[in-house]
């Protein structure tokens, strides 16, 4: 083969490559397709959140590990996925909401890990939704659903949460709390990253679930909500 046929030849396959990673990036495939999803990590640098150190349990790591779990899963259904925070950094709550907005994502969805001091019998995943949104409730019916399905012994309900960063973002949204670190069975369960991933999966599913039951992107239906103070 002459040079100038290498060339020609060497030119062609890198125009192919080019068309190939343009095809790719531009149009995400799978029923998420489309969807710019905010997933917000709990907490962050001298905000660490719930603590149990026996075990190194510490919550803002946890909630950090769990959203990149959940933003592989979102992405591997074709969403386009925003962090709050990549690493140990502290956000305000406004500052977490605000990106959603400024973003115009069509869901926003907080990671946390639950406490309850002198309950430790209280155990299991739960999602929360802010009340002056239907669409939010729908949502958090649904990934509450998905989170049972992991743990045949998780009886808790998707509950109404007057939450700073859902009071403030202007699209559906949940705050999912992981677990309780107060309770060794959750504990047991979410120093695992097998747990960890099935979390990912079932938020990844009821997000599915909530587009599939609502064609039309659902951030317009959704009310703006006052800011006001507290949590
Ligand atoms: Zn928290």
């Amino acid at each position: 083969m002459s040079f100038r046929r290498i060339q020609v030849g060497a030119l062609a396959a890198i125009a192919l490559l080019v068309v190939a990673i343009v095809a790719s990036g531009g149009a995400e495939r799978g029923p998420l397709a489309g969807r710019l999803i905010v997933v917000d990590p709990g907490h962050g640098d001298h905000d660490r959140g719930v603590c149990h150190f026996p075990s190194d349990l510490i919550e803002k790591e946890i909630n950090l590990d769990v959203a990149r779990r959940l933003e592989r899963s979102l992405k591997a259904a074709g969403a386009q996925v925003v962090l709050t925070r990549t690493d140990d950094t502290f956000v305000t709550l406004d500052e977490r909401a605000d990106l959603a907005n400024r973003l115009g994502a069509h869901l926003f969805v907080s990671v946390h890990t639950n406490r309850i001091p002198n309950h430790p019998e209280c155990f299991g995943a739960q999602t929360f939704y802010h009340p002056s949104s239907q669409e939010s409730r729908r949502l958090a019916l649904l990934v509450q659903e998905e989170l049972l399905r992991i743990d045949s012994e998780n009886y808790r309900r998707a509950l109404p949460g007057d939450y700073r960063v859902l009071r403030r973002t202007r699209m559906p949204g949940i705050l999912v709390e992981v677990g309780f670190l107060t309770n060794a069975r959750d504990r047991s369960l979410i120093a695992t990253e097998a747990y960890r991933d099935a979390v990912a999966a079932s938020i990844t599913a009821g997000i599915v679930r909530f587009f599939a039951e609502s064609p039309e992107p659902s951030s317009a239906v959704t009310p703006v909500r006052p800011a006001q103070p507290g949590r």
